[in-house]
């Protein structure tokens, strides 16, 4: 196990955005508009914890990998820290601790009692077996048996896992603490203590952000033309309850490119075709393929990124046509392109406000299992809708208070708050 105060294990290639610099970048920018004491900001620049792990792995066909596993563990200055586990092949531990980082900050916004946390292996999950995958994800979890549990460390699905990892790992938990520890991730199935509503969170949340802020703008979601890149957990989702509201969904993509149809896409089929062609959309017989660089720059009404971080940068900032950018990835645009568009009048709904449905209902999903209460469907969905409601009004006061673009409002809260706390609790010893 190596544990170091800073994620420097590797180096990124020149020219390549680091995600760290970056989220230390974000962090500056508020900390500046918030004329934070520097010490602070020292502090907030640092992961209290980077774990990395081995996991010795036996494959289908008895050979033996090795594979590396992170978590970071931001702050846990608000609460327990809290992250999804990303299994993806561009997984770097610089890019988990910026992750991690960003939790910290959504958390703070969104006035939920956790700090950040975030966790990955660099695995293509599609190139291994249901059975290598459930090794892996036993022998990760395993590995970090010391660092999780449920007042310490609760991870929750992210890119490439979901509700089947999460129960793995709950059940490889329990076994090594000798009992049930339902609390211990959240994001798990139902039948063992899951929440009703967390599948669909993440892209409900960004269906509730983008209908708030197009009613700001005096529009309904009826008949708005939407791109959405990413068609998994959250793109998925998003493009399902935006189609149900009313928008024209005209153009979704996978990491395998995407379809694009000007008259609005027929989603309830797309989404049984991807279940079908394991989440691929290659082969749909409706719409014209369409690659993920021309998706982002589709003359459309909103964007919506949902698959990976930096999609929108200096490249291809000028040719981006829609007037609204829904951050529901973590990180798809960058500061530059950000300020880019902000001055161009395009309203960008930053990350830590956009996606947050997800953890909140993790929240929801965590205070159900303490309390052994559980909610249905429509009181989850109400309670989301309420904090989510709450937070982007926020976000919007401090805009206008601060005259600053929405994701530095978002940033300066968020910070803010941690910030407050930490120095409420002053620095042991
Ligand atoms: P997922 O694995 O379910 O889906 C990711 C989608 O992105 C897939 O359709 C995949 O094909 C596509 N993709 C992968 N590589 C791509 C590439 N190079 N170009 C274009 N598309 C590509 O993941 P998810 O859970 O939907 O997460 C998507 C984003 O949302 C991530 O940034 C994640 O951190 C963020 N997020 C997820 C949640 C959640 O609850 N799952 C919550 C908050 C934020």
């Amino acid at each position: 196990m190596v544990a170091t105060p800073l994620p420097s294990l590797e180096n990124h290639s020149p020219g390549h955005i680091c995600p760290f610099d970056q989220a230390c970048s974000y962090l500056e920018w508020a900390a500046k508009e918030l004329k934070l004491d520097q010490g602070v900001v020292e502090i907030l620049s640092h992961p209290r914890k980077v774990v990395t792990v081995s996991i010795p792995v036996k494959l289908d066909n008895g050979e033996i990998r090795v594979l590396a596993g992170h978590r970071v563990q931001h702050s846990d200055i608000l609460g327990p820290y809290k992250g999804g586990i990303r299994y993806h092949p561009a997984v770097t531990l610089r890019e988990v601790s910026a992750l991690a980082m960003l939790m910290t900050w959504k958390c703070a916004l969104l006035g939920i009692p956790y700090g950040g946390a975030k966790g990955g292996i660099p695995i293509d999950p599609k190139k291994y077996s249901v059975g290598e995958l459930e090794r892996i994800s036993r022998r990760y979890i395993s590995e970090l048996i010391k660092d999780i549990g449920p007042s310490v460390d609760i991870p929750a699905p992210d890119m490439g896992t979901s509700a089947r990892e999460m129960a793995w790992m709950m059940d490889t938990y329990s076994v090594n603490v000798g009992h049930s520890v339902p609390g211990v991730v959240t994001g798990k199935p139902v039948s063992i203590g899951g929440s009703l509503g967390r599948e669909m969170a993440t892209g409900r949340g960004v269906m509730i952000i983008v209908r708030e802020a197009l009613a700001d703008q005096g529009k309904s979601l009826v008949g708005v033309r939407i791109a959405i890149q990413g068609f998994g957990n959250v793109g998925c989702a998003a493009a399902e309850l935006l189609h149900k509201e009313g928008a024209k969904i005209i153009a979704v993509s996978t990491g395998a490119g995407g379809v694009f149809s000007p008259d609005g896409l027929d989603i309830p089929a797309l989404k049984i075709y991807a279940a079908e062609n394991r989440r691929s959309l290659v082969g749909f017989g409706e719409g014209i393929p369409i690659s993920n660089a021309d998706l982002l720059t589709l003359d459309c009404d909103v964007l919506i990124p949902a698959a990976l971080e930096n999609q929108i940068t200096e490249e291809n900032m000028s040719q981006v046509q829609a007037k609204m950018v829904v951050e529901a990835a973590n990180g798809p645009v960058t500061l530059e392109a950000n300020q880019f568009l902000a001055d161009q009048g395009v309203t960008v709904l930053p990350d830590i406000l956009a996606n947050a449905g997800g953890v909140v209902v993790s929240y929801l999903e965590w205070v159900q299992g303490l309390s052994y209460v559980f909610w249905d469907e429509e009181r989850v969905n109400g309670e989301m809708e309420y904090l989510m409601v709450q937070a982007y009004r926020r976000v919007i006061q401090e805009s206008k208070a601060r005259m600053a673009n929405l994701r530095l409002a978002a940033y300066t809260l968020g910070v803010g708050r941690v910030a407050r706390a930490l120095t409420d609790r002053g620095l042991y010893p």
